[in-house]
């Protein structure tokens, strides 16, 4: 099946003006100012004037089974669904387990993950639970990650949190240095992703590799930096004096952001503002995880749920709002996750790249279609395709 979009505005995520793309199958073939469609074949044609074309976005930290549990049984947040992820632009995720490390299973996860492998967009894992010791699928983490194409890094390891399993600094390096070996010995990113509290160690956990060991920073993704100014600015700094990698967390709801909390928008305008270079900063929308409140005792007051369109949002606001480049506005979304984790045909326009596309209206930014490998998910805003036992409701 070949289809062809023809004059939308690309942004690869540089910017490459008006052209057509012709997609063969779930590649893209060639980019160029016209592509006459061809008699001989059956090309679909999608009309792109109007339109920006952005790359798939890619979401690094998805809970596609659900995650949370922090009120009890009733609290436990349910599996996404093909549509949540296609709907907001996401053509890429990648699934880890959260808090809750023994209802939530590896075996649960990797299948969930192949089960919308099948469904249409491409999926990846991450071994590894919240605690340290980790819960895996083989016997290590190492093994996972070279015995199992899916599993590209470890997390979410959580630190300087109260849910966290209290880990060793030696114990969490431990961690980061197998992941390493593993990613290394599979030809894969082998990246631990670091979910962090608002406890006041901060990135204490994450220096202390870098400061006291080989490792570089390119092994490492702390998340939820964007969770309080304190983290934020301690983010940046790490960002700035070590190299690090600084990830920040779309899923709150800008209307109840806690009173300390950095709107990930807002979040990447002050990270480039400072000077962290552009390369090391992502998004991930923490999607399916429980947004739990707590209050100043620690006691549990309420949950709400991560939203993988929340993503999206945070893009669309950080040019419309926060008056952030469109360019650098697509990095943390696109290309930046793509090289990260090593997704080799993720992350841009380009011939041979992946098929996974967005069309977006270029006055409002709502997007219009998705692509993902070459299938049209989404067309003029609606999902046209739809999971397993979506189409039955
Ligand atoms: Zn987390």
């Amino acid at each position: 099946m070949l289809t062809l979009i023809k004059g939308a505005e690309i942004y690869a995520p540089h910017f490459m003006g008006q052209n057509d793309v012709l997609i063969s199958g779930e590649t893209i073939h060639r980019i160029a100012g016209t592509i006459a469609a061809c008699p001989e074949y059956e090309v679909r044609v999608i009309d792109g004037s109007g339109k920006y074309l952005f790359p798939g976005f890619i979401d690094s930290h998805v809970h596609i089974l659900g995650g949370g549990g922090e009120g009890g049984y009733r609290t436990r947040t349910p599996e996404v669904m093909l549509t949540d992820i296609t709907t907001g632009g996401v053509t890429t995720v990648v699934g880890c387990l959260g808090t809750d490390g023994t209802t939530r299973t590896m075996a649960a996860l990797l299948a969930k993950a192949r089960g919308l492998e099948e469904e249409g967009i491409t999926t990846y894992i991450y071994t590894g639970s919240y605690q340290i010791p980790v819960h895996t699928l083989t016997d290590s983490v190492m093994n996972d990650l070279i015995l199992i194409d899916k599993v590209i890094g470890t997390g979410e390891i959580a630190v300087s949190d109260h849910r966290s399993s209290q880990p060793a600094k030696e114990a969490f390096t431990r961690i980061v240095a197998d992941t390493r070996v593993g990613g290394i010995l599979s030809g894969k990113a082998g990246i631990v992703n670091i979910h962090m509290g608002d406890g006041k160690r901060m990135l204490s956990f994450l220096r202390s590799v870098l400061e006291e060991t080989e490792i570089p920073p390119g092994n490492m993704v702390p998340t939820h930096i964007n969770r309080s100014m304190a983290l934020m600015q301690d983010g940046i700094d790490y960002a700035l004096r070590l190299g690090g990698l600084i990830d920040l967390t779309t899923s709150s709801d800008p209307n109840f952001l806690d009173e300390d909390e950095v709107k990930a928008s807002t979040g990447l305008k002050l990270a480039l503002d400072a000077g962290v270079p552009q390369h090391q900063i992502t998004f991930s929308s923490d999607g399916q995880g429980s947004l739990p409140v707590f209050d100043q005792d620690g006691r549990f007051l309420g949950l709400g749920v991560g939203k993988v369109s929340s993503l999206y949002r945070e893009f669309r606001d950080a040019v419309r709002v926060d008056g952030v480049a469109l360019e650098q506005a697509l990095l943390p979304v696109t290309s930046n996750p793509a090289s990260i984790l090593k997704l080799k045909s993720k992350g841009q326009i380009a011939p041979d790249m992946d098929a996974d596309l967005i069309l977006a209206d270029q006055e409002t930014l709502e997007i219009d279609t998705v692509i993902a490998k070459g299938r049209v998910m989404v067309a003029g805003g609606q999902p046209i395709v739809r999971g397993t036992f979506e189409s039955l409701i």
